[in-house]
């Protein structure tokens, strides 16, 4: 518990300077708390706005990390991206200059963070919690409802960090018009390769946009030097019950159904960084539970710093229409 309780804290520390270090263009705010620890604590949630109040309204892009508590190397990407490019204006100018605003979540779930474990302190795994039902879903690692001792518990209605997280990207990207909304959740897995996915996680059946999807996939993956990453349906790689992206993607369609020049498009994505090369050198590491997620040292400095320019290439797709992604 110590161990994490401290990490925790480091992480909360960085979020509170990246707001007090950048006053003019970061307003930080508390979006809820946490599921109760069986001793009683409950964490706080932020999220940062990062630009100017008319971009963040009218050109907002999102990012969040920490889903997962064990899966920290997310929020370290999510926060080196943020100090980065406040500390360099020139590398991502258009959040400086007004052109888009950034709304960021950096830990979803700070119990699982403090607990050292990938569920919330309810033992409820966040991205099967959704109730979304899966067509047809991996057996367990798919979710379950078994027990609340086993991983992948999908838990009984919607989580409090679960609903902060739905009202975090209701309020902020919703109501956006005419407008391009990519938002980022970095999670990290048990494989060889990075992969970019999009909805669904609970289907093979192709999500409204999936055609713009793979436009994009394809732009970034060759286009744009993204070579490593591989882009695709989440179902793709496998099906899941409970996704919460999936949730609040139907969600987001269902809410503008009936408006016939409703042009803006939600983006939901998720990357998924791989860990799995770190295991073969130090094979070790695969009876350390927290850290088969996480890579260590020098290379994790260098993993973190890996996807700034992804980051900021995908986040540029709000500055777009969609007819620029259109096949000739
Ligand atoms: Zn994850």
């Amino acid at each position: 518990m110590l161990r994490g309780l401290r990490r925790l804290h480091r992480f909360e520390k960085r979020i509170l300077e990246i707001a007090k270090k950048n006053e003019k263009l970061v307003k930080i705010h508390q979006y809820g708390f946490s599921r109760k620890t069986s001793n009683g604590f409950r964490f706080p949630i932020y999220a940062l706005s990062i630009g100017k109040p008319a971009a963040l309204k009218k050109n907002p892009v999102g990012i969040v990390a920490g889903v997962h508590g064990l899966e920290t190397i997310g929020v370290r990407i999510l926060l080196d991206f943020l100090y980065h490019c406040l500390d360099n204006p020139d590398f991502f100018p258009e959040l400086h200059k007004g052109k888009l605003g950034l709304l960021a979540m950096p830990m979803v779930n700070p119990g699982g963070v403090a607990l050292r474990r990938r569920s919330n302190p309810a033992g409820v795994d966040l991205m099967r919690n959704s109730g979304v039902e899966a067509v047809r879903s991996m057996p367990f690692f798919g979710g379950h409802r078994a027990s609340k001792h086993l991983p992948y518990f999908r838990g009984q209605g919607l989580e409090p960090e679960s609903r902060t997280l739905y009202r975090f990207v209701f309020e902020s990207f919703f109501h956006v018009k005419n407008s391009l909304v990519p938002v980022v959740d970095v999670h990290s897995g048990f494989g060889s390769v990075d992969h970019v996915w999009w909805p669904y996680a609970g289907t093979k059946d192709p999500c409204r946009d999936h055609q713009l999807f793979e436009a994009m996939g394809r732009f970034f993956k060759i286009q744009a030097g993204h070579s490593l990453l591989n882009f695709g349906p989440q179902s793709e790689s496998y099906t899941t019950h409970g996704d919460l992206w999936d949730l609040f993607y139907d969600h987001y369609y269902k809410l503008h159904e009936r408006e016939k020049a409703w042009k803006s498009k939600f983006l939901p994505l998720t990357l998924e960084v791989g860990t799995w090369s770190d295991l073969k050198e130090s094979p070790g590491k695969i009876f350390d539970r927290k850290n088969i997620f996480n890579p260590d040292g020098e290379r994790k400095r260098e993993t973190i710093q890996r996807y700034r320019k992804f980051l900021r290439d995908l986040f540029r797709v709000a500055l777009t229409k969609e007819k620029d992604w259109q096949v000739q």
